[in-house]
């Protein structure tokens, strides 16, 4: 800490570098990321970029959507994750024109895939921020999907389960309005809050993923395979889709193939990767028989 705070004040020279060097380490890199992150988006998103990690069939492994997964470039520090930026953007006031970027890259990116024949639908992830300002969140959505001659089917908007639970009439509302919108929801991470069934019921979502903390337990524990087993019957019952997130091994796999689980997502089938990587991901995966319409098919 003392040879970073003497860079500072060696190559800074000005009063806030002196101000910097005396507070605590973490909050002069939350500011300095907050600096380098602000000039990024000033610079329309240089070095950001999304990564996309398919969401692949229970039953037949095929590519049945992507989420969009976001990754900063740090000039100095290289690759920095978004368990790092993110929290950062939301306290520094920058997480609303992160968003926005998020969606039109996202959106930029399907018709470029659409454009190869690949059609794709890509899941974004959604902070408790955006939520708070529907207006400009669905204004921005509209935009973003019209601009690129899109179909709100094309997208879709994860929200975490603490996040839907955090202020629960709001988020209904917001809901509610994005679903008329024609945007499928899910509710990430679920199984970490304290929904009721009550108020599931009432939202618009049509998927639930359950957090891979159950998921990394399956093999071991036998109250993880009872819950698991649980959310898939209750989803099931609702109507839902479920995906599994963080699927790391076959026996994993397998546990949940068993119970029926809809969706698979995690480093067993691939990593999140760069557009043009997963487009080749894709193809390579894809079986040509196995073509079918939109929404469960990753060709035209
Ligand atoms: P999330 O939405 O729950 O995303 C899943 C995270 O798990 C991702 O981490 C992904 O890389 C990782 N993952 C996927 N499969 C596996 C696996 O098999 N094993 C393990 N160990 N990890 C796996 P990542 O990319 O670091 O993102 C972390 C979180 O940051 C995301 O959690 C999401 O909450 C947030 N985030 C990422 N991109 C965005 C964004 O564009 N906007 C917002 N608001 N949040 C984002
Ligand atoms: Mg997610
Ligand atoms: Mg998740
Ligand atoms: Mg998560």
């Amino acid at each position: 800490a003392d040879s970073a705070a003497q860079s500072v004040k060696r190559s800074g020279g000005n009063g806030f570098a002196f101000f910097e060097a005396h507070m605590q380490d973490g909050v002069r890199d939350q500011l300095e990321l907050a600096r380098d992150l602000r000039a990024a988006l000033e610079a329309g998103g240089a070095g950001l970029a999304l990564h996309y990690q398919p969401k692949v069939a229970g039953d037949t492994a095929r590519v049945l959507g992507v989420e969009a997964l976001l990754r900063w470039q740090h000039p100095r520090r290289g690759p920095v994750s978004p368990g790092a930026f993110i929290p950062v953007a939301e306290r520094f006031g920058l997480i609303i024109a992160l968003g926005d970027w998020v969606i039109d890259e996202a959106c930029r990116q399907i018709a470029d895939w659409r454009g190869q024949g690949l059609k794709l639908r890509v899941a974004i992830n959604l902070s408790v921020q955006q939520l708070r300002q529907p207006e400009a969140l669905l204004q921005r959505l509209q935009q973003a999907l019209a601009r690129h001659q899109l179909t709100a089917a094309q997208l879709s908007c994860e929200i975490t389960e603490s996040v839907a639970m955090a202020d629960a009439a709001a988020t209904e509302r917001v809901l509610q309005r994005l679903g008329a919108l024609g945007v499928s929801l899910s509710i990430d991470d679920f199984g970490t809050g304290y929904s009721s069934l009550a108020y599931l019921r009432r939202l618009p979502v049509s998927q639930l993923k359950i957090d891979r903390s159950f998921i990394q337990d399956l093999e071991t524990s036998a109250d993880a395979r009872a819950i698991v087993k649980a959310v898939i019957e209750l989803a099931h019952a609702l109507s839902l889709e479920v995906v599994a997130e963080g699927v790391e091994t076959e026996g994993q796999a397998a546990v949940l193939r068993a119970k029926r689980c809809d969706k698979l997502q995690g480093f067993l089938f691939a990593r999140p990767m760069p557009a043009q990587e997963l487009a080749q991901w894709a193809l390579r995966s894809q079986q040509p028989d196995a073509r079918q319409d939109f929404s469960d098919s990753v060709f035209d």
